[in-house]
């Protein structure tokens, strides 16, 4: 499972980073999740509780922010929102394939002490 991987990679990083402050414990991670990534968030929460025991993060809360797609209009100069796979502006309806935002997938905080 692909989020299997994924996850013990985020774990890796973040013991890391903890060890390097000098931290024995991780209280939360949080991580971000574009809806565009292919990773599935309740498979990611799965790998987690899976991954979690004798690391750093064996007690830690895992927080995963989803994001919606977004594109860039280069007529309009702004980002809108992709629903449901139409990658259309709803101001000028011009198509964009210029995707912003959505195929995220980060460890975007780390809770350490
Ligand atoms: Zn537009």
């Amino acid at each position: 499972m692909h989020e299997v991987s994924i996850m013990r990679s985020t774990l890796d990083v973040a013991e890391d980073q903890a060890r390097r402050s000098g931290a024995t414990h991780i209280h939360s991670l949080r991580m971000r999740i574009g809806l565009l990534s292919g990773v599935v968030a309740d498979a990611l929460r799965f790998a987690f509780e899976a991954l979690r025991q004798n690391t750093l993060a064996a007690s830690a809360l895992l927080e995963i922010e989803e994001v919606r797609p977004a594109c860039w209009c280069m007529d309009c100069q702004a980002e809108f929102e992709v629903n449901d796979y139409i990658y259309e502006c709803p101001r000028c309806r011009r198509p964009s394939a210029d995707l912003r935002r959505g195929r995220e997938i980060a460890l975007v905080s780390l809770e350490i002490s």
